[in-house]
């Protein structure tokens, strides 16, 4: 116990104990003696009497130091005693010997320190001021400085240049410490040095505040994210940014200040499906690739040329003022384009349709400049090869024309707005074979509308896949129900473009469609143009194999028209080929006509084939075809593509009547 100044008024045995002084000694002496001789010259102990006079009690602890000058490590607890009417009395003082503990402490905390020096996060202590006071190995190590000239530098100046909007420490100085935030350090060569962030603030004794920072080093993630993000945005074969890039650049302008200068030019290489097959996929890429350079290389500086796939290029240009307008543009990105490429010692013409399009002329529509555009390319295209066309508002009226047609369409193909009519394939003799599925749509203004007005459409909104999964489930349902003249049922033809073996459904769409329907597998017929056909990977392949397994039949649709290999097309599995219109409507005014009729007519049957024509209008031409061994025909002659409920009727008189 002391009394109100801290003098000794009692003793027990266990401050004996610790402190070596007996009772006769210590009794009537001021507790100032239990203090080290610099803590009584600041004045020490008497704050704490103060402190426990004011708030009833003070912990402490801290060294002490025993009779014989020896020291301790106390844990101090001082309570204020008070008499009833609150005069102070006294106060009473706990003293215990925490030195083993103390010893205990800082053997693990030199433990600790020793651990800071080997794991693979860098860490640093700074002072209240930002200053690195120690920081560990491996923070130098990822830094390449060393300590000495760690040690006093300010958090500021550890930030890559590319990083010093936010200061390091306290920035958010509520964060809990384990949300780590990404920041760029400067290493002393200057490269950057990406880390996760974490760090905690504290406060020493004597009240000033510090900081622990840890450091996780993320570069190789950071490398990683930034080539993924790269990969994402540009295209492999030529590493000119992709179809992404272009909409995310076009996003950015268009909400800019100068979306009225904006421009875009859209290119297509004239006939590149003839260079990739006549010299191979390989050579189409190395003339693509030889484009693409030769391109980033002649647009303006301001400009951007981008591959948007296989022979599709485009320019964004931020400002067409600056680069002397937009048919200057276009002008010499066109010559860019109008080129020859050696391709393995020989000379490759190429040169491409160019479309443009500013932003002025867009109607507001910024996000709709590429489709301005492509549409100008289409119809340079139809101008002649090389040839240059810019958008005008009649081109951007009628591709928003086209907008609202792909929307109705949509809405068409969910809504059961299609219907298909029926043309009948006979083997010449009056009996129906089969029948063609083909597509039509009432539209609610333009009337009944035939595959060629709106397949360009479905084409270019995707709607392809969709398209064709409506027509082979209402086609194998419609079939199924069909009368069976002569007691043969005549097999049903669905033309598929959008839908096609590569697509990982195709074999369970076919399967669900033809399930549904309860249509006998044998009699569908799928076509497929022949260059779907090329190159068919042994997957799909397969799949087509397994189908044919169960009966279904593939067509090589518009036979003659796809300049594929012959000997390419041996090795697909298809039973029927169709020879394309093109040759039956020139028979009888050429020779050369015949000749590849009844050259496409042995081919078929070489590949153990039936081989259809197709487009037969007059009497002469089937005679002619039935001589050079046709098996089917398809035509006017026989009978126009017919209504549902016609072609029924058809089907109930038996034969067909030329
Ligand atoms: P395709 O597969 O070659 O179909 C034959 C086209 O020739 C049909 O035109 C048909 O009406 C027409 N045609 C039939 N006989 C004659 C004739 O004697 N003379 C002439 N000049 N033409 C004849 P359509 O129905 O306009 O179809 C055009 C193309 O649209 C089709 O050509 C096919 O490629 C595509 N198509 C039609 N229906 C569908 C469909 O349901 N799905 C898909 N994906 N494409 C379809
Ligand atoms: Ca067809
Ligand atoms: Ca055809």
């Amino acid at each position: 116990m002391l009394d109100v100044d801290g003098h000794v008024t009692s003793w027990n045995p266990g401050a004996e104990q610790i402190k070596g002084y007996r009772a006769d000694e210590i009794l009537g002496r001021h507790f100032a003696v239990f203090y080290p001789p610099e803590r009584v010259v600041t004045g020490d102990p008497d704050n704490p009497l103060r402190e426990a006079a004011r708030v009833g009690y003070h912990l402490d602890q801290g060294w002490r130091v025993r009779k014989d000058g020896s020291r301790f490590f106390a844990d101090v607890a001082i309570t204020a005693l008070r008499a009833s009417d609150g005069r102070l009395r006294g106060f009473a003082k706990v003293t215990r010997d925490e030195t083993d503990a103390r010893t205990r402490q800082e053997r693990a905390s030199r433990r600790f320190s020793d651990l800071c020096g080997v794991i693979p996060v860098g860490i640093a202590l700074f002072d209240e001021s930002g200053r690195v006071v120690d920081a560990n190995d491996t923070l130098c190590r990822l830094l390449c400085l060393e300590r000495d000239h760690l040690r006093g530098t300010h958090a500021a100046d550890l930030l890559h240049p590319q990083d010093r909007d936010e200061p390091l420490l306290g920035s958010r100085p509520n964060s809990p410490a384990d949300e780590a935030v990404h920041r760029v350090l400067a290493r002393s060569d200057e490269l950057p040095l990406h880390c996760d962030v974490r760090t905690a603030v504290s406060v020493h004794d004597d009240g000033s505040r510090f900081w622990l920072v840890a450091f996780q080093d993320v570069t190789d993630r950071q490398q990683q994210t930034e080539r993924l993000r790269y990969e994402a945005t540009h295209d492999a074969l030529t590493g000119l940014p992709n179809r992404r890039a272009v909409r995310d650049l076009l996003g950015e302008l268009m909400h800019g200040p100068d979306a009225e200068r904006v421009a875009v030019l859209f290119c297509d290489v004239n006939n590149f499906k003839r260079i990739n097959d006549s010299l191979g996929h390989d050579a189409g890429d190395e003339v693509v690739v030889e484009l693409a350079r030769r391109l980033r290389e002649g647009v303006p500086p301001c400009c951007t040329a981008a591959r948007l796939s296989g022979d599709e290029f485009v320019v964004v240009c931020p400002d067409v003022g600056g680069v002397g307008g937009l048919s200057r543009l276009a002008e010499v990105v066109s010559g860019v384009l109008r080129t020859a490429v050696p391709v393995r010692g020989q000379l490759v013409r190429v040169s491409a349709a160019v479309g443009g399009v500013v932003g002025a002329d867009a109607a507001g529509r910024g996000e709709d400049l590429l489709r301005f555009a492509d549409a100008a390319m289409y119809r340079a295209k139809r101008g002649g090869p090389g040839r240059v066309s810019l958008a005008d508002p009649a081109l951007v009226a009628a591709v928003d024309g086209q907008l609202r047609l792909e929307t109705e369409l949509r809405e068409a193909i969910e809504g059961d707005g299609l219907t298909l009519h029926y043309q009948p394939i006979t083997d010449g003799r009056g009996e129906i074979l089969s029948a063609e599925a083909l597509v039509r749509w009432h539209h609610p203004v333009h009337g009944l509308l035939s595959p060629g007005a709106f397949l360009p459409v479905a084409e270019q909104s995707d709607l392809l896949p969709d398209l064709d999964r409506w027509v082979l489930r209402t086609a194998l349902a419609e079939a199924a129900g069909w009368p069976a003249p002569g007691g043969r049922h005549p097999s049903i033809a669905v033309n598929l473009s959008g839908l096609l073996p590569h697509h990982p459904e195709f074999a369970a769409e076919i399967a669900a469609s033809i399930d549904e329907s309860g249509i006998d597998p044998r009699r569908v017929v799928l076509e497929l143009v022949e260059t779907v056909l090329l190159d068919l990977p042994a997957g799909p392949r397969r799949v087509m194999e397994e189908l044919a397994e169960q009966g279904v039949r593939f067509a090589v649709d518009d036979f003659g028209t796809g300049y594929s290999s012959l000997a390419r097309l041996k090795d697909t599995p298809t039973q029927i080929i169709k020879a394309d219109r093109q040759f039956v409507a020139g028979l009888g005014e050429d020779g050369r006509d015949l000749a590849i009729a009844r050259a496409v007519a042995e081919f078929a049957h070489a590949l153990g084939c039936l081989c259809v024509a197709e487009g037969v209008e007059t009497r002469d031409q089937h005679d002619l075809l039935a001589g050079v061994g046709i098996d089917a025909y398809q035509g006017w002659l026989f009978s126009h593509a017919l209504p549902r409920e016609e072609f029924r009727d058809l089907l109930g008189d038996g034969r067909l009547h030329r």
